[in-house]
């Protein structure tokens, strides 16, 4: 298909320059396949034509100008940069006709659309200061919890990864409650009850997966089956933001773990990868990766509160 049609660009171009520029076009765009007016390819890059002449239209809208100069030859210039050229324009009874192919290139230019604030108008400040929340590093003590392909056990991972989240969010003035700062065994109910005894904002549980097959990889999010909204965004948030690490997902799934079903706030336990795998299990040992791990989950846990 793309080759069909650079042949037919190739043939409307040749025509266009033998029958000179203002030629009338041998058929009737609605006729031609690919060409849309300007009008509609404004709506569908969020912009709007706000001048046009013999020589170009230009299509604006708060962060983006773009200019498409439609005579033989032109080109489209978005926000001052050359994209190359605009290929067919037609104006047959004063409408400008250009390619639905421009539509792609010109979009994947543009700027960001930042909504500019309102005059007067103060956006509500959020802070997480006097949010509370609880993290909790997965087994410890005389519970190693899984043991990965090179060795270690899943509860030191585990602390790790926990205490760098607290970290985070404890530099952006969040209280930050761990359920275990070293290598302690603690009853599942009690993690639990930190939680709802603090009347934690969020409570989220740091695990490390583990599969009797090798090939089992990606991270997890869990929650309750009978997960209230709050827990389920916060779970969404942060499968979300993990993808920011390289580890595939295997999306969010619901399971009566203890600590989700006995804590009354919101609640989301993380599986963050494999250790049963031998690249993840060497990934997840990293400090550097670690770092990327709780960065992501820290992030999405800033946006919940
Ligand atoms: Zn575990």
């Amino acid at each position: 298909m793309p080759r069909i049609y650079s042949w037919f660009l190739a043939l409307c171009t040749l025509l266009t320059a033998l029958s000179g520029c203002h030629a009338p076009p041998a058929s009737t765009p609605s006729s031609v396949p690919y060409m849309i007016t300007v009008n509609q390819a404004a709506v569908r890059l969020g912009m709007q034509v706000s001048f046009t002449n013999g020589r170009y239209v230009e299509l604006t809208n708060t962060s983006n100008r773009v200019l498409i100069f439609t005579h033989p030859g032109g080109n489209v210039f978005v926000n001052g940069k050359n994209i190359g050229l605009a290929g067919v324009v037609q104006r047959p009874g004063g409408q400008i006709y250009i390619s639905e192919l421009l539509i792609p290139r010109i979009r994947s230019h543009l700027a960001a659309y930042t909504p500019q604030p309102q005059p007067g108008y103060t956006p509500p400040v959020v802070r997480p200061i006097g949010r509370t929340v609880v993290i909790d590093a997965g087994h410890g003590g005389k519970d190693p919890g899984a043991t990965s392909y090179l060795g270690y056990y899943e509860k030191e991972v585990n602390l790790k990864v926990a205490q760098k989240i607290a970290w985070r969010l404890k530099n952006e003035g969040v209280q930050v409650i761990l359920t275990r700062n070293n290598d302690t065994f603690i009853e599942l109910n009690d993690r639990a009850d930190i939680a709802n005894r603090a009347r934690a904002d969020l409570f989220v549980s740091i695990h490390h997966n583990s599969h009797n097959s090798r090939v089992h990889r990606g991270y997890t999010i869990y929650i309750a089956p009978n997960a209230s909204d709050a827990s389920r965004r916060a779970g969404r948030l942060i499968e979300r933001a993990l993808a920011s690490t390289g580890l595939s997902s295997n999306g969010m799934r619901t399971n009566d773990f203890r600590v989700l079903m006995r804590t009354q706030g919101p609640a989301v336990l993380v599986e963050c990868g494999y250790l049963s795998n031998p690249s993840e299990a060497a990934i997840l040992y990293d400090g550097d990766f670690q770092n990327q791990l709780a960065g992501a989950i820290a992030q999405a846990i800033l946006q919940t509160l």
